[in-house]
C-alpha cells in the first residue's frame, strides 16, 4: 500500500525520555504481535527510544518489519563529548534512522539550523536515514511567519541532504504549538504546510524528488484523530510522541492507513 505519489507512509514513535527496559520489552512484544494484523510491514514503522533502550528495542523488533532510530546524534563521529552519542554508535546499536532538529532539542539545547544540518551529515556518514523535524511556534504562526520559518529550516536541511535519494530521508512537519498540547493541527492546516514544504523541495530539487519524499505530520496525533489526517493529500505518515508510548494506541494509529 502506498500513499499519494507512490510514497510508502511512515508511522514513527518518539518515546522522548519515557519508558524503562520492562516497558520497552512489553511494547515490542505487543507491537511485533500486532503488526501483521495491520498489514505486515505496511506502512513503514519506526521506533525512536531513548539511548539506553536502543539495543533492547532493536532486538525486540527484529523480524517484525519495524525499525529503530536514535532521537538525536552528535555531529562528530567520536571524541570527548560527555553525554553525547554518535552516528556510529547509533548504527552499531541497530538503528536505521536518526531524528534531527526535533523542536525539543532546538528548545532545550539551543540547536540551530546549522547544527541540525551537521547532524544530518553525521547521520549520512553512518548510513542512517535522517528524519528532519521542522515547524513553527505559536508566536511565529500568529505573526504570519510560518512559511519563513519552514523555508529557513528546510533550506539548511536540504543543503545537508544534497545528493541523497528522496526515499532515504524524511521530513516531519511538527508545529511546535501542537506538540504535547492536544492542540492537533487541523487536516487543512497540516495539508497546507505540507504542500508548501513540497513546493519548496520541488524548487530546490525538482518535481521528481518532491513527489517522492515522505513528509510526516507530528503534533498530538492520537487514535481519535489519525483517521482524519491520514488520507489528506501530502501527509505521508506521522511522528507520534505521547500516544506512541502505548503499543495499542500506536497500533491504532498505524491502522489509520488501511
Ligand atoms: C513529538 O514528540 O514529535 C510529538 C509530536 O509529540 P506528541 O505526539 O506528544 O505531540
Amino acid at each position: 500500500m502506498s500513499g499519494a505519489g507512490g510514497r510508502r507512509p511512515i508511522v514513527a514513535a518518539n518515546w522522548k525520555m519515557h519508558h524503562l527496559a520492562a516497558d520497552a520489552e512489553a511494547f515490542c512484544r505487543r507491537l511485533a504481535a500486532g503488526l501483521p494484523e495491520h498489514g505486515a510491514a505496511e506502512p513503514e514503522v519506526v521506533v525512536f527510544p531513548s539511548f539506553p533502550l536502543l539495543t533492547a528495542v532493536a532486538a525486540g523488533l527484529a523480524g517484525s518489519g519495524a525499525t529503530v532510530g536514535g532521537q538525536d546524534l552528535h555531529p562528530e563521529d567520536a571524541g570527548a563529548h560527555t553525554g553525547d552519542v554518535s552516528g556510529a554508535q547509533l548504527a552499531d546499536a541497530g538503528c536505521a534512522w536518526a531524528l534531527a532538529g526535533h523542536s525539543e532539542r532546538r528548545r532545550d539545547h539551543g540547536e540551530g539550523d546549522e547544527l541540525v544540518a551537521a547532524k544530518v551529515r553525521a547521520a549520512r556518514r553512518h548510513g542512517l536515514a535522517p528524519m528532519v523535524c521542522v515547524g513553527e511556534t505559536a508566536g511565529e504562526r500568529r505573526a504570519g511567519r510560518t512559511h519563513d520559518v519552514l523555508d529557513r529550516q528546510l533550506a539548511a536541511a536540504l543543503a545537508a541532504l544534497e545528493g541523497l535519494a528522496p526515499a532515504a530521508w524524511a521530513l516531519a512537519y511538527e508545529p511546535v504549538w501542537a506538540i504535547g498540547t492536544g492542540d492537533t493541527a487541523t487536516p487543512e492546516t497540516a495539508a497546507e504546510a505540507h504542500a508548501h514544504l513540497r513546493r519548496r523541495i520541488a524548487d530546490a530539487r525538482g518535481d521528481g524528488d518532491a513527489a517522492a519524499v515522505r513528509i510526516l505530520y507530528g503534533g498530538s496525533v492520537k487514535p481519535a484523530n489519525a483517521a482524519e489526517l491520514a488520507p489528506r493529500e501530502g501527509i505521508d505518515g506521522f511522528l507520534v510522541g505521547g500516544a506512541s508510548l502505548d503499543a495499542g494506541d500506536f497500533l491504532a494509529i498505524i491502522s489509520a492507513w488501511p
